[in-house]
């Protein structure tokens, strides 16, 4: 069985107290439910990582995740943060290529893939976001697009990397719009992420590979997301920011776990 993943996405929210009581508020979702199939992730803004890392520590299956990394090991990069960086300060997992990251910042196929294989080589897990915009649904290219974001940025890290990586499905559309894929959106899309893994990597790595799903997820829609066969999870923003619904979506996942 696939590990499945609830990973709250915070962006660029919260002050340094106001992190560390919604992580406290998360760890204790965590050590009040907990199951060895479920991975639950938080990624905080980078100047909590240390702190909030402290916090997970001893909880087994809470894990801290970076919002992005540069491409970059190190050097006169003035204001960016390396994948060693993330590693040293306890974070286990990077989220890269959201879709924020790729409008707002430029970064295209070849930093991604660049930014993938920097975190694998400091043993983090880069969680590799992909997703179409209305118009590329609209005129039916959301395949065509989902195909090429991972033929370019992400497959060619080679095989054995495939085994290490997290997928995020998140349509552009639904990131911060109160409009989810439905269901069936959601499991048309991780059916046809999942066969394009096979296509690159065989079977075995399709079958392993957690595909996430985000876009305006939340208490009330995220067990119908999750019932689906090939959604192992949630990438959650908004209703990441408190600690009660985000807990209240983990709860849906434990429930497809009982
Ligand atoms: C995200 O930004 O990764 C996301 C899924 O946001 P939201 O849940 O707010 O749509």
């Amino acid at each position: 069985m696939r590990t499945k993943i609830i990973a709250g996405n915070w962006k660029m929210n919260k002050t340094y107290a106001e992190a560390l009581t919604l992580a406290a508020g998360v760890r204790d979702a965590v050590k009040g439910a907990s199951h060895p199939g479920l991975l639950t992730l938080i990624a905080p803004p980078f100047p909590f990582l240390a702190e909030t890392a402290k916090l997970a520590e001893d909880i087994p299956g809470l894990h801290i995740a970076a919002q992005n990394c540069h491409q970059e090991n190190a050097g006169a990069y003035t204001g960016e943060v390396s994948a060693s960086m993330i590693a040293s300060c306890g974070a286990t997992h990077v989220i890269i290529g959201h879709s924020e990251r790729r409008n707002y910042f430029g970064e295209n196929d070849a930093t991604l893939l660049k930014k993938t294989m920097l975190t694998l080589e400091h043993s983090l897990v880069p969680v590799f976001c992909i997703g179409e915009t209305l118009a590329e649904r609209e005129s039916k290219k959301h395949f065509e697009t989902i195909a090429a974001q991972l033929e370019n940025g992400l497959f060619p890290c080679g095989k054995e990397a495939m085994k290490k990586i997290v997928i995020a499905y998140e349509p552009v559309w639904a990131i911060g719009t109160g409009v989810n894929a439905t269901p069936a959106q959601a499991q048309e899309m991780h059916a046809f992420i999942r066969a394009c893994v096979e296509k690159n990597s065989g079977k075995e790595i399709a079958a392993a590979v957690p595909v996430l799903y985000g876009g305006s997820c939340n208490a009330g829609n995220a067990a119908s997301l999750f019932a689906c066969a090939d959604v192992d999870g949630g990438l959650i923003g908004g209703a990441s920011l408190r600690a009660d619904e985000f807990a209240s979506i983990r709860k849906s996942m434990l429930a497809t776990l009982a």
